[in-house]
């Protein structure tokens, strides 16, 4: 096994695979209302491509965590197999899924019962009205049915990814987390970041992770000494609360634009298309598909893809004056 290193002395072993860059909401800050050019179907890795570049990675790679996203990963029509064919892996990958929730009622059953071990499902207001107006769409009980659904098949601990939007959901905060400790669920807060296909982000009017603590001082929240890791949520304790493990309950913070943990990063990305990306925001990918399609043997993908990661820059870069938001947007690379 050679791994995944860069030259900043960084070793990826957390991978987020994009199954698709479709989704079934259209979050404002994500998404036009009419949705994006969808990727063609003959463009999309298989099943099975996506199948054998998992392998690859944990077989030949190091890499140990595997998180399915998208666009909105539940609506893969292969998502059960894949899942159990990651599962069947030696060493098994810790693996995980990024969704909105919808569908996720029907689907948490199965999924764990494939080998899925956690999910983390976004939900940036409990108010039907806000919810609808942010992503277009009446679905805000499927979303919470989805929630308790996962943690009724344990897929736990369950976690929350919220986004906070300038008038628009910041100041619920403190009622999300209420939410999240009376259910269980740990919540993450993420700063909005350039990454919207209407290229509308804007550094002077978001949320950023000092506000959102602000905004949290009624919890009188602690800070947390357990170490943070490559993990990219900073955390906080709320004191008088457990969570469903009976361990005192976490809220966190990503702060990915105001307080960056580049240095930190173990993550390397594929996107639904058989991309390697070396960072969110990275300008280059390298083309895994047309490896496998031309026939390459294992050896060589691997080679391609480590090669691709060893030219990681030291960070995203967002502060530098030269910053360009990458081509593709959030739901075509995998959030
Ligand atoms: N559809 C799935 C979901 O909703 O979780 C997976 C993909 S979605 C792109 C992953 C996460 O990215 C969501 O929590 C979403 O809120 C977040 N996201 C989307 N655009 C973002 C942006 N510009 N800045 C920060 N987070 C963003």
């Amino acid at each position: 096994m050679i791994p995944l290193a860069d030259r900043f002395g960084r070793v990826a072993t957390d991978l987020r695979v994009s199954l698709t860059d479709r989704c079934n909401l259209r979050c404002t800050y994500c998404m036009p209302e009419e949705g994006l050019a969808w990727m063609p179907r003959e463009q999309q890795l298989t099943d099975d491509e996506v199948g054998r570049l998992i392998r690859i990675a944990v077989e030949m790679l190091g890499v140990r965590d595997v998180r399915f996203t998208g666009g909105e990963p539940l609506l893969r029509r292969g998502l059960v197999g894949i899942v159990r064919a990651a599962a069947s892996l030696s060493p098994r990958p810790d693996l995980m899924l990024t969704t909105n929730g919808i569908g996720l009622e029907r689907l948490a059953g199965p999924l764990r019962e494939a080998g899925l071990d956690r999910v983390n499902v976004s939900l940036d207001t409990l108010d039907p009205v806000r919810f609808q107006a942010l992503t277009r769409r009446d679905r805000l009980d499927d979303v919470l049915r989805g929630l308790a659904a996962a943690a009724a098949a344990g897929l736990t601990p369950v976690k929350i990814n919220t986004v906070l939007m300038r008038g628009i959901n910041d100041d619920e905060a403190p009622a999300l987390l209420r939410f999240a400790l009376d259910h269980g669920y740990q919540l993450r807060f993420i700063e909005q970041m350039p990454l919207d296909a209407q290229h509308q982000w804007d550094r002077h009017t978001m949320v950023t992770a000092d506000e959102i603590l602000a905004s949290l001082s009624p919890y009188g929240l602690l800070p947390d000494l357990v170490s943070r890791g490559t993990a990219p949520a900073e955390t906080w304790l709320v004191p008088g609360h457990v969570d469903a493990a009976g361990e005192p309950a976490r809220v966190g913070v990503i702060g990915s634009v105001t307080r960056p943990f580049c240095g930190d990063c173990d993550r390397t990305r594929l996107t639904a298309d058989g991309q390697v990306r070396d960072c969110l925001f990275a300008r280059e990918e390298s083309d895994l598909r047309k490896l496998l399609r031309d026939g390459a043997p294992d050896a060589e993908v691997a080679e391609a893809w480590r090669v691709a990661m060893s030219g990681k820059r030291a960070g995203h870069g967002i502060d530098d004056p030269a910053f360009l938001q990458p081509t593709r947007p959030m739901s075509a690379i995998g959030g």
